[in-house]
Parts: structure tokens; sequence; C-alpha cells
């Protein structure tokens, strides 16, 4: 079986959280199985020229995009063993991020076709296109309407995997035909509730349509963090699987991992007290092995359940704990993170920042890592939390429920401590269960 994963990001190239990981962990575990996969996204400017050193050439192609007719660089290199392509095109990837750009639906309708018309000048078929997400959800659209019955390209079924149901890339009916270049027989296909929906088209023509987890799954078939797609995803309910992600194992690794201040294992964790006193005199803050070490290595977000944690943060600084978060996002958490950095030097650092080093040592440091998401389709902070011997705190919603089980005394099963409710007094006490 060969698989060709499309997507907006992959490690270590361009990523902005759970996606890119996946997309660097999957192919290469796949290839482990006998699966060929290979992987495309779009060349984004942020990718350095060091990295682009081991890039090769494979061809320049032309990409029909409606009225337009814009070019394509293909360029591909290896990572584990993976083939990785690249698209080519500066005006629509020579930007400032990944996404949020105000073109995002043209960029990646470019994107979606120019993936198609480079198979076209491959010598390697995919038997399955697994499209990830609103960037790519107008693969399985395209192919359906413009690729599938061409001689190259027939018997090609397609996959597509929701990670995130927020994002859906909604836009307005007039890019149907001027865009986007499809007939009217599409305008119902990616209508939803009066927008033109890319991710509801990809959940109306996929072969097969997956999530991250099996609770985040029945969730959004059940109309609980759906964001209006749940009547789309129960009228396909037959084709729709979760499937829980995971982590690379290999790479988060306590035994080997070179971000650590000093390495262990489950057999003798005596080092990861090392990890804790490193991080606190790295932070700034008091080195003492008395105090737990609570911490988040998030996006700031309203879905990660900051809003949980600033209801009881006054209450939390009175227990015997210390505070690391990181992570980046909605500038009014950021200011409240700074604000209650002035507030409780001695306790409490917000590292507002995006660090793959610092997150690797604040995981092994920590004592339990906190994670009260309002929504989650899988998470992997929580599994990597655990593969450091750190005790996550989750409210049990998504892949959360699926992957941490709470602490149970009489049985003394469980590898964490979980609440149920989006309830701020309902975290902090399971908090005081964990501490
Ligand atoms: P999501 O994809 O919703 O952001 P996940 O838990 O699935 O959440 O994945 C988040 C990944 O991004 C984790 O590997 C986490 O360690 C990493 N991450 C998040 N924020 C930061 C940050 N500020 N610095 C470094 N890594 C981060």
């Amino acid at each position: 079986m060969k698989v060709l994963f499309i997507a907006g990001e992959a490690l270590p190239f361009a990523s902005t959280g759970g996606l890119g990981e996946v997309m660097a962990s999957l192919p290469a575990a796949l290839r482990k199985r006998v699966v060929g996969a290979r992987v495309v996204m779009p060349l984004y400017s942020s990718i350095s020229g060091e990295t682009r050193k081991s890039f090769r050439f494979v061809c320049s192609i032309s990409v029909p995009l409606g009225w337009r007719q814009q070019h394509c660089g293909v360029f591909e290199t290896k990572r584990n063993g993976v083939t990785y392509y690249f698209l080519d095109n500066e005006y629509y990837f020579k930007r400032n991020s990944c996404y949020g750009e105000y073109d995002d639906a043209e960029r990646f309708a470019y994107f979606s076709k120019a993936v198609l018309e480079m198979l076209g000048h491959l010598d390697w078929k995919p038997d399955i296109l697994h499209c990830n997400d609103w960037h790519t959800a107008l693969v399985p659209v395209f192919y359906h309407a413009f690729y599938r019955e061409l001689d190259k390209y027939k018997g090609i079924r397609t996959v597509f995997t929701i990670h995130n149901i927020q994002y859906q890339g909604q836009y307005d009916h007039y890019l149907l035909k001027d865009m986007l270049g499809l007939d009217e027989k599409y305008r119902g296909v990616l209508d939803c509730r009066g927008l033109l929906n890319f991710m509801k088209g990809a959940v109306e023509v996929s072969d097969a349509v997956t999530t991250v987890s099996p609770t985040y799954a029945s969730e959004i078939l059940n109309g609980i963090n759906a964001y209006g797609m749940e009547d789309v995803l129960r009228y396909h309910a037959g084709k729709i699987r979760g499937i829980l992600n995971g982590i690379d194992t290999v790479s988060y690794d306590p035994q080997t991992d070179p971000s650590l201040f000093e390495v262990y294992s489950r057999e003798d964790p005596t080092a990861k007290a090392l990890n804790k006193s490193g991080l606190q005199k790295m932070l700034g803050l008091p080195v003492d092995p008395g105090p737990a070490m609570l911490s988040m290595v998030t996006r700031l977000s309203g879905q990660k359940g900051i809003d949980l944690l600033i209801q009881v943060f006054d209450l939390l600084m009175q227990e015997d704990v210390q505070l690391v978060i990181l992570g980046t996002g909605e500038r009014r958490y950021e200011v409240f993170m700074e604000e209650m950095q002035r507030k409780y030097p001695m306790k409490f650092v917000a590292a507002i920042t995006f660090n793959h080093d610092l997150a690797r040592k604040i995981y092994a440091a920590s004592d339990l890592f906190l994670m009260p998401s309002l929504a989650e389709p899988c998470g992997l902070s929580q599994m990597i939390a655990l593969r450091y011997g750190t005790l996550p705190v989750v409210r049990e919603t998504g892949g959360l429920k699926d992957t941490v089980f709470s602490y149970n005394e009489s049985s003394q099963t469980g590898n964490g401590f979980s609440f149920a409710e989006y309830n701020a007094q309902d975290m902090l006490y399971t908090l005081r269960r964990g501490l």
C-alpha cells in the first residue's frame, strides 16, 4: 500500500502544533509496517536555506486554478527514510506564517490543486491520498471533480482526517466558480449553513473520514464541540472512525533526550529530580525539591481550558507548588500570564515563546502536567508527559479521555488524574488530589 500524506505542516520543516508532529512521526512509523508513505507540504519561506541544502529539484509544473494558471516548483528530500515533497510558489508561500493570511482560501486551493497536478508528473502512484484538516480538504473535492476518470489517477482512494474541527475553511459562495473552477453541481457538496465550507466538501466526497481519537469521534457525531458540522457528520457516520494518535517514542525518550539536564529511565527515575532542580535554576525559581512542579506546554487558546486556570489562579498559588507555563497564543492570555508572573515571582514562570528544547525540559522536570481542555481532539502533550514519568491532570474530553485514566485509590490503578465537568473548582479539587 502506498499513501501520500498531504498537510499544511510537518516537522522539522514547519509546525504550529500536534498536526506537524504527527506528519513527522506517522509516515515513518507506517514505513516500518511496510506501508509506503510520502508527505507533501508547501515550501514556506520560513524553511531555512540550511534545510533546503538537502532538497532536490523534481520538476516544474503549471497549475490551473479557476481562470488562473500558476507556476509550481516541486522539490523533495528525505527524513527518517520518508520522502517529503515541497511545492514552491513564492506568491502564495513567501509569508510570515503557515496560516492566518487574508488569502488562505486561494493559497490552500492552489496547494490542493498543485498536489494533484504533481501526481501526473511523478513515476509513483499512491493508492491513498490522506488529507489533513481544512487546508487540504479541497484535494478530495478536486479529485472527485477533475481527476478520478483520468488514466494516471484511476482507482486512488481518499481519506480525510479531522485534527481540529474548529477550523473548517468557510468562505463566500462566489469563490466556487471564480477561484475553485468548480461547476454548479459542487455548490451543494460544499455548502454548509450558507457558506462554502472546504471541510464539509471533504467529508462529503472522501472514501473515509477519520479523526484522532475514538472519544472525539463520538463527541463530534453527537454535536459536542462539532462547530455546526454535526448534521453532515451524522449523515456520513458509516465512514467515520476515531483512531488514536501516537507520539514518536524514539524522539521522546527520557533515556536519550539530549535536551534534558540528566537522562533517566522508568527503572531508575532518580535523575528526574535533577531535571527539576536544573529547570528551577534556569528559570530563576527557588531550587527546592519540596514544592510540586506543575506545568503546561500549550497554545494559549480558549480550547485549552486557560479560563479555568485563570479563575482559580490565586487559590492554586496558596498550595505548595511551582507553576511553569510555556505557550503562545491569544494576547489576553499572554497578558494575564505576565501579570501573574509579577505577582508570584517565586512560584510562577510564564515563558511566552515557542521552544521545543524548553518544552522537553519542562516535561521531564515536572511532577504534574495540567491539561484542562474545553475540547481536545487527541492531545499529544499528555502522552509526552506520561513518557517522561509526569502525571497528567486532565479534563475528560476527546483523546484525553482515551489516554489518561484517573487514579483509583481502592484498586491502585490509573496513570493520572481527571475530572469531567468544565468547572474550575473541579479542576482545583483534582489538582489537589494530584498533589
Ligand atoms: P494542539 O495540536 O492542539 O496544539 P497537541 O497536544 O496535540 O495540541 O500538540 C501540541 C504539541 O505542540 C505538543 O508536542 C507540545 O509540546 C507542542 N507545543 C505547544 N506549545 C509549545 C510551545 N510554546 N513550545 C514548544 N512546544 C509547544
